[in-house]
């Protein structure tokens, strides 16, 4: 570390030991590592707060869909035990609080630099540093770059003819207004109806005027049942962290909760399988889809629970054609799972349309409002929860050149690629925290980014005490990795399906699977393995 400060002094103003970018979950304890080893570190944050999705995403309804006891940093047993949790599922002020309270309470405020978007990240090979440049022109060295981007946080924008004409407000889910906004008694439209669209339509519906509900494809949802925590199960839970945590790190998913399934969805008769079905959709959450082994590989096994969901949306919605509308035609769990809080009750308003933009799709905005084939949609606002350019979107944003001048965007045109998700070859130290080829968005956010933080904090350990200056991916690791990736994902059903995960929701992005569908705990076995082996797969120089 002696040489880092050295040369830390030569320039206090720019050059850092790590350079990390993004404040969001990922970021935050990143910094945290990064600062108590003793290294000189500068995180550079786009918005003008801490909280990465969480600061974006303040659309009325925003909650998380995983436990929060759960959903929550468990690197500090005295932080686990003195923040109170008060919904089974946090809203996103609460969580946003929190993410606050873990900057102020380590005292990282001061490596953090806000509004500092990165335009352009560059390596020299002669230095093995990254020049990284904000867009206001000011640079940093490092020799440690680590994109803590986030992996739904780079938006859909909307790019319909004649958006420019629409003269009435325009909101994006992604980047909701601080100070909120009154829909009250307002012709409203709104464009999605993924899990954002589905926690953000029964909030609108009770304040709007009338509210138009632009659906292409239907999604699967499942009741959250959120409630507030009782403080006998937060004394539980707290007294009994260690093996949660534990457990959450040897699971699947990342989650303690989440009891695997043991049988086959044809082990039992339709009876009982009814009974159990029904017994999670009382109870509520993402567990719908444990039920049975089968679900996520089979078709008929997933079929049988699928046609449950939509026998429960014909029982909920009055009208059967918008209740045939709701219902989805295609794999469960093919896209990602929502949870909902009265999503399917919010048709049986009389202010609430839907309109079927998958058999007539959206001819054109104009000045008023909404044209499509049945008829003109007259709007005083339109809110658009058209989603992400998922987790590449924010890593190719900046203009990222690795050895040789290599842009990362040229070497990613096929597709992201990067040994266990944590470096690209070609872009030394760089490290990306829960980037594509990672379990990521497949996991509980919180346990993989622990684990991608941790990983990368030994590694850099091991560089520097070894007195090495850089390290970088070998391709035949690199290639023999993602190859694994799609061999494994390519036994799911998720596979085959249109969904963010494989890009298929952005236009002109290839379709390639991105995140690692093996499983947490494999995962991070495969990880520390490598890491016990002399970092097999890696060059350090
Ligand atoms: P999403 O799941 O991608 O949904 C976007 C919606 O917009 C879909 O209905 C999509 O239709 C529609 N859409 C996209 N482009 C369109 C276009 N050009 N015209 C018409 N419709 C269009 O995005 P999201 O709802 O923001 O959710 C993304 C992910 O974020 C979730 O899967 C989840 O992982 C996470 N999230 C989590 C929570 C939570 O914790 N509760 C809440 C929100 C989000 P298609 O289906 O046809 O593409």
């Amino acid at each position: 570390m002696d040489a880092l400060t050295k040369e830390s002094r030569t320039d206090p103003c720019t050059v850092f030991d790590v350079v990390i970018i993004g404040a969001g979950f990922s970021g935050i304890y990143m910094l945290h590592r990064m600062v108590n080893l003793g290294l000189k570190v500068q995180l550079l944050e786009e918005a003008s707060g801490a909280g990465g999705t969480w600061h974006w995403n303040r659309y009325p309804g925003a909650r998380c869909d995983i436990e929060c006891m759960e959903y929550s940093y468990s690197f500090s047993e005295r932080l686990q035990q003195e923040w109170k949790w008060t919904h089974k599922y946090s809203s996103q002020p609460e969580i946003l609080e929190y993410a606050k309270h873990v900057v102020e309470r380590f005292s990282l405020s001061k490596f953090i630099a806000l509004d500092s978007r990165v335009a352009t990240a560059s390596y020299d090979e002669n230095g093995s540093t990254w020049d990284i440049e904000i867009e206001t022109g000011q640079r940093y060295h490092a020799r440690y770059c680590i994109m803590a981007t986030g992996t739904l946080s780079t938006v859909n924008v909307p790019t319909f003819p004649g958006l420019e004409s629409y003269r009435g407000d325009c909101y994006l889910t992604g980047r909701w207004p601080e100070a909120g906004v009154d829909f009250t008694g307002k012709r409203v439209g709104i464009i999605g109806t993924g899990s954002t669209a589905i926690q953000v339509i029964p909030m609108i519906a009770k304040e709007a005027g009338h509210l138009a509900v632009f659906q292409r494809p239907a999604n699967y949802s499942i009741p959250a049942r959120n409630r507030p925590l009782s403080a006998e199960e937060v004394a539980m839970v707290k007294a009994n962290y260690l093996s949660i945590r534990a457990a959450a790190r040897a699971s699947r998913g990342g989650t303690a909760a989440a009891v695997l399934p043991t049988q086959s969805a044809f082990a039992v008769s339709d009876e009982e399988r009814y009974l159990e079905y029904e017994q999670r959709w009382r109870n509520g959450g993402l567990s719908f889809l444990a039920a049975y082994t089968d679900i996520a590989s089979d078709d008929s096994a997933n079929e049988t629970a699928a046609e449950f969901v939509r026998q429960q949306i014909r029982k909920i919605v009055s009208n059967p054609t918008t209740a045939e509308l709701l219902s989805p035609k295609d794999t469960i769990g093919c896209k990602r799972l929502c949870l909902d809080t009265e999503y399917f009750e919010t048709f049986n308003r009389d202010n609430v349309t839907l309109v079927d933009i998958q058999q007539a799709p959206i001819n054109r905005f104009v000045e008023t409002g909404i044209e499509t084939p049945a008829g003109l949609f007259q709007l005083d606002a339109i809110v658009f929860a058209m989603g992400f350019d998922a987790m590449t979107g924010a890593l190719l944003a900046s203009d990222i050149k690795g050895k040789s001048g290599r842009a990362l965007r040229d070497k990613w045109s096929d597709g992201p690629r990067a040994y266990l998700g944590l470096l690209s070859e070609g872009f030394p130290n760089m490290f990306t925290v829960t980037g594509p080829g990672s379990p990521s968005v497949l996991s509980n956010m919180m346990t993989s980014i622990e684990q991608h933080v941790d990983w990368i904090t030994k590694c850099i350990q091991f560089i520097e005490a070894s007195g090495m200056s850089a390290i970088d991916a070998d391709l035949e690791a690199e290639d023999d990795w993602m190859d694994h990736v799609e061999e494994v994902a390519s036994k799911t059903l998720r596979y085959g399906c249109n969904s963010w995960y494989l890009g298929a929701n952005i236009e002109g992005k290839k379709r390639i699977f991105m995140p690692y569908a093996g499983g947490v705990s494999t995962y991070a076995e495969k990880c520390a393995k490598i890491a016990s082996e002399g970092y097999r797969g890696f060059t350090i120089t």
